[in-house]
Parts: structure tokens; sequence; C-alpha cells
């Protein structure tokens, strides 16, 4: 600015010069005029760049339109690169931010920031989901107002974040959520929600079937060690002796149907997909019958019911236990005199086998735990069939290894089907 004051100097100095003469030989009156004339296009020269400055820094706008003369002109194009640079900085903060908040949404685990008033001030849309937040109306608010259920508002206020929280979601019940709660930024806290459902059930899974296998095996296991003890101790005839031996006998192949039926689970577990061999269903359908026979003994009609078309890719190992497995039940669940039908039906959309008995049937609030691990209708009935509680859980699982579905209909009484519904792509021949 200094170089525009010598500016504005010279040039008044200039007019002085200028208006001195015109002064002196013309009239004083003219030569004041000139000088003060002179000032004033200088004053209004300053006060119009003064203006257009003041006009623009109240709405700086980026563009060509700064311009000014002389030392304006560098004044003008320095805050013009100035500003330019800011709104560049900006824009690439804005930017960041935007890619940070896409981030913060993309996330699959939910993400809420609370400043130190557990008010909220960001939630992405897995949080909105999880908790039933909608950030639109409720950022700034205390998210213990939103999320009131009292183990959370306990967790907060107690805020001793070591151990997360687990909450069953608020929206869907059988959700559960796992709350880790990160302090960030002095006081701020970043709470972050794991959907844990599907770990949590496998937790309970494997800790009932643990506790059902040590169940199953230490009941025999009882029975064995009592017999034992009680001929290690009593003289007993030869034979009370033999019926102890035979029942002894009959606990230990129990024990080993159940460790069989489980390796088989577990194998079936571990294996890679089912091989795509061709089974001969007629073959197959005449094996069935031919055991259904051997283990009815003569008690009931064994009947099927095959047009004799399509057969099925698979593992033939699998499948002909699966079906085995359906076989057996429809058996042992139904009184002498009974029916039981094996039905093959095969065409180009899909294929279905089915067992259909007229045996005990079953109440339909059993039908959708069947499937699971030792779960039995009459367990005492089962053991005297000589059941383990596994067969259907292994018959499910074949099944799901050849992308078929296990469908269930019955009425106690009356009898039950169990039919195997196969894909089309597994079906060949029809
Ligand atoms: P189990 O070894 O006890 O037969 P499963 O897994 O094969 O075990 O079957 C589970 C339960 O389903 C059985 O205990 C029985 O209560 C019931 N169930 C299976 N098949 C039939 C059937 N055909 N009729 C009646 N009940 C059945």
């Amino acid at each position: 600015m200094s170089g525009e004051l010598i500016r504005a100097v010279l040039l008044a100095c200039l007019a002085a010069l200028i208006a001195l003469p015109v002064g002196h030989f013309a009239a004083p009156w003219m030569g004041w005029t000139l000088f003060c004339v002179s000032l004033g296009l200088q004053l209004a020269f300053h006060f119009r760049n003064f203006a257009r400055l003041d006009r623009w820094s109240r709405a700086p706008v980026v563009d060509a339109s700064l311009e000014g003369a002389g030392a304006w002109d560098g004044v003008f194009g320095r805050l013009y690169r100035h500003e330019k640079d800011l709104r560049a900085q900006i824009d690439q903060r804005d930017r960041e931010i935007a890619m940070l908040i896409a981030a913060g949404q993309a996330l699959t685990d939910g993400v809420v920031l609370l400043d130190r008033n557990d008010q909220i001030l960001f939630c992405n849309r897995t949080a909105e989901m999880q908790l039933g937040l909608v950030i639109r109306t409720d950022r700034g608010q205390p998210i213990m107002n939103l999320v009131r259920r009292p183990e959370f508002v306990a967790y907060l206020k107690a805020a001793d974040f070591t151990q997360p929280l687990t909450l069953r979601s608020d929206r869907a019940e059988d959700r559960v959520l796992s709350i880790y709660v990160i302090p960030y930024a002095g006081d701020r806290r970043l709470m972050q929600i794991k959907d844990v459902t599907q770990t949590d059930r496998l937790d309970r899974m494997r800790r009932d079937f643990v506790a059902n296998v040590s169940h199953e095996l230490r009941t025999p296991l009882t029975v064995l060690a009592g017999f034992l003890e009680t001929l290690q101790e009593i003289e007993v005839d030869r034979d009370e002796r033999m019926r102890y031996l035979s029942l002894m006998s009959e606990q230990s192949q129990r024990m080993q149907s159940i460790v069989q039926d489980l390796l088989t689970l577990s194998s079936i577990e571990s294996a890679p997909p089912p091989e795509n061999e061709l089974v001969d269903m007629a073959t197959l359908l005449d094996k069935l019958r031919r055991d259904a026979e051997a283990l009815s003994g003569g008690k009931h009609q064994i009947v099927v019911d095959s047009d004799g078309r399509g057969d099925l890719r698979g593992s033939a190992a699998e499948l002909t236990s699966a079906f085995g497995n359906l076989v057996g039940n429809a058996v042992r669940y139904t009184p002498a005199g009974g029916t039981v039908r094996l039905v093959w039906k095969a065409s180009p959309q899909g294929a279905e086998f089915a067992v259909e008995d007229t045996g005990i049937g079953i109440d339909p609030k059993h039908i959708p735990r069947l499937t699971e691990r030792f779960y039995r209708v009459d367990r005492g009935r089962s053991r005297d069939a000589g059941g383990t509680g596994l067969g259907l859980a292994i018959v499910k699982h074949s099944l799901n290894r050849h992308q078929a579905q296990l469908d269930i209909t019955s009425t106690p009484g009356k009898g039950s089907r169990f039919a195997a519904r196969f894909p089309a792509s597994r079906v060949a021949d029809a």
C-alpha cells in the first residue's frame, strides 16, 4: 500500500503544480478549483473501488468480476485468489466428509456418534434399523430418550464400557445386538452396534448340543455302571446274570447307535458337496421296500407307488440313508396292521420322494422342531423303538446338501407324510 500512498502524493503534487501557475497567472479561485477537482477525482476513484470491495465482501463470488485499476487491481487479485483457494479447500473438505459419511453408511455394523450429553450427532442406516432411529428427526436428541431399554440406559449411565452390552433388539424381538461404546475426541462417544444374532444362535445350539449328547450318553452309561457294580458285588445265578448281560448289551447298542448317528452327522456336515452319481430309483425303491419289510417283520403292509419314471442325481449313499431313515420311522411309529407307502413322482420340473404311513401321527406343534437334534415327541417311545433323536436331523442335512426340502404333514392318530422335494437340477430322465 506504500506504493499507492506515494502515487497519491505524487498525483496531489502534480495537481498542485498545474494549479499553482493557473492560480498565479489566471485567477486564484481557478487554481484552487483545479486542485480540488483533481483531489476529488482521486477520492471518487478510491471510493468507487472501496464500494466495490464492500459489496463483494458481503457476498464473495469467485468469478472474474472483481477487477480494479491501479493498486486496487493488486488488492482485488490477492483477495480473489485467497477466496478461490478457500473455496477449493472447503470443496475438498466437503468431498472428504461426504466420503467418510458414505463409508459410515456402507458399514454393516451400526454406528452412532454421541456428544458429551449423549445427544445424537450422526448415525448410519444400519443403526437406524437396529435401534429404530430416524437421523433426520432424531439428530440432537438424547439417545436415552429414543432407546429406552432399561439395560441400555443403565449401561450408558454407568459409563463402564470395558464389556459390550448385549441387547435384544426392540423392533425384531429375535435380533441380538452387541453394543460397544468407544470414547473419542475427548468427551464424545462412538457406539458400534454388531448384530450377533447368528453367533448367539450358534452358541446356544452348541451348548444345547453338548448338554444333549452328555445327557443321552449318561443314561445308558448309568445303567451299564449299575449292572456292573451289581455283578461285582452280588452273587447272582446264571439266569439273572444272562438277563443283566442282555440289558447291558441293549444299552451299549444304544450308545453305539448314538455315536454312529453323531459321526454320520458330523461327516456330512464337513463333507464336500455331494457327488453327482445317477441314483437308480427303481433299484432304490426296491431296496427300501425290502428293508421296511424286514424291519416290520410282516406286521405292516408296505406299498410302493411309482410310475417308474425319473432318477435322482446326487450321493447314492446319503440319499439311501436319508430315505431309509424316513421309511424306518414310518414303520417304527406305525402300529401293527398299518400301511407304509413309498411314493416316487418325477417330472421335468422336479421330483418328490414321500413316505406315507397310517401311524400314530404328530401334533402340529411339534412339526417345526422335529428336525432339531435329539428332539423327540415322546422320548420313551422313541427309545423303545430304538431311536436316537438324530434321524430327521441327518435327513434334513442330507436333503439340504441336495437342494431338496423336507415337508412334513401329519394328523395325530391318523398318520404322517414325510416328503423330500428335489429341484429339476437333481432329476434325471424324467
Ligand atoms: P428318532 O430316532 O427318535 O425316531 P427322529 O429324528 O428320526 O428321531 O425323529 C424325531 C421324532 O419325530 C421322533 O422321536 C418321533 O417322535 C417323530 N417322528 C418321526 N417320524 C415319525 C412318524 N413317521 N410318525 C410319527 N412320529 C414320527
